[in-house]
């Protein structure tokens, strides 16, 4: 049949992604400057990035480097978390915030979530305490910041460190205070899916001066500071391994993308705003959806519009809903499996089904709907109308 009003209006005729980066004639000219340059990888682009970036979180010290993974690695490795040491987390992350514990020879335990803000909650934090824990590592999940007044409470009293895990968390604030500035060290993520991407990269903030230096230090094979400057003309080919240090630094060519990502972050939050506020208007109603809580003592970075279907009112699991809503050209993800239910930590740590219920009940639920400032008012509006006609569909 030819008649278009014969298909269903509400199927896109192109996929609409769970994700897009945004880069523009900014990025790229940056880039080809860079690669003009000759100055490819560290050197004064990263130390500019560092500059703007450190300023825009109102942090003292900011140290780029090639992931958020190396960023929390380096975090532990400079606070010399080791072999005998447990760091708690939260069981919804992405795997690489349990991984580099592990990566240290310590261990990673997880504390249950908080049912309302998916954030590892602080009661579950102090139960799972040790003499053993050296660490706390909050992951402030979907950009919605931990209940970090509790959790700097329980560090305090029994001496442990604060590493953020704000993947998702670049522009958020809780109770006025940027996320950046809060913990000993808080790590950031430029993956391309992230708020601002350099394709692959990463940002360590702190207040503490021999963190920060530590981490640099450690961020280039161990050498003594300012080892990049050792190719221009004020530097000296001299240089000391101070330790066996990693290679986690970021380059020029990412720094040069990161530089104008930066700029645009203000306008690109407050788009990723409005497409939020579209979301919980146009689901606040719908039974079958339980949409995002933001509490009235935060900003909200917005990483992900996460959503939970109520299986319980309808005739599909979380899986069949993404399938349905895929067949209407609506991309989606989820975040994120438990990282306790992954075949190494169940094997490693015997960790199984039914250990972190809360976290097991949201991940059974949980649809990412696509959220990024590229989407269109019609994109937004195909979402809805997408999910709509879905959960009609299978409404028992
Ligand atoms: C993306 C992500 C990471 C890892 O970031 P990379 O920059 O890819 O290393 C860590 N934790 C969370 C919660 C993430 O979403």
């Amino acid at each position: 049949m030819e008649d278009q009003a014969t298909y269903a209006p509400h199927i896109r005729k192109e996929f609409l992604p769970a994700f897009r980066p945004f880069l523009e004639a900014g990025e790229l000219r940056e880039v080809i400057d860079t690669l003009e340059s000759d100055w490819i990888s560290t050197g004064p682009k990263t130390h500019a990035f560092e500059e703007q970036f450190k300023n825009y979180v109102g942090a003292q010290f900011a140290v780029a480097v090639s992931s958020c993974t190396a960023a929390l690695h380096l975090s532990l490795a400079a606070s010399g978390i080791g072999p005998g040491d447990e760091v708690i987390t939260s069981p919804l992350t992405f795997a690489a915030t349990a991984n580099v514990v592990i990566h240290q020879g310590a261990k990673p335990i997880f504390a249950d979530i908080d049912k309302e803000t998916n954030n590892v909650a602080p009661e579950s934090v102090e139960k799972n305490l040790t003499e053993r824990t050296k660490a706390i590592i909050p992951v402030h999940y979907a950009g919605h910041p931990c209940e970090m007044e509790e959790i700097e409470r329980i560090a305090k009293e029994h001496n442990l460190l604060i590493i953020e895990d704000a993947a998702h968390a670049l522009a958020a604030s809780y109770k006025n205070r940027t996320i950046g500035t809060l913990g000993d060290a808080t790590c950031f993520s430029f993956y391309a899916t992230k708020n601002i991407t350099t394709g692959e990269g990463g940002m360590l903030t702190t207040n503490d001066e021999q963190l920060a230096e530590t981490t640099r230090m450690l961020s280039l094979h161990g050498i003594n500071k300012d080892a990049w400057k050792r190719y221009s003309s004020g530097g000296s080919w001299y240089y000391e391994v101070l330790y066996p240090g990693y290679k986690y630094n970021m380059t020029d060519i990412q720094a040069a993308i990161g530089m104008h990502q930066l700029k645009k972050l203000p306008q690109m939050q407050k788009r990723r705003e409005e497409i939020a506020q579209s979301y919980n208007d146009a689901f606040r109603n719908t039974d079958q959806i339980i949409t995002p809580t933001s509490r009235p003592y935060v900003r909200h970075a917005w990483h992900l519009y996460a959503i939970q279907v109520n299986v319980d009112m309808l005739k599909a699991d979380r899986n069949t809903v993404i399938d349905a809503l895929k067949a209407k050209n609506i991309g989606t993800s989820v975040h994120f499996i438990p990282v306790h239910l992954h075949p190494y930590y169940r094997s490693q740590y015997g960790y199984k089904r039914g250990d972190f219920p809360n976290a097991e009940h949201f991940f059974d639920r949980e649809i990412s709907l696509p959220l990024y400032p590229r989407m269109t008012d019609d994109d937004v509006e195909d979402v809805i109308t997408a999910v709509k006609h879905v959960i009609d569909d299978y409404k028992s």
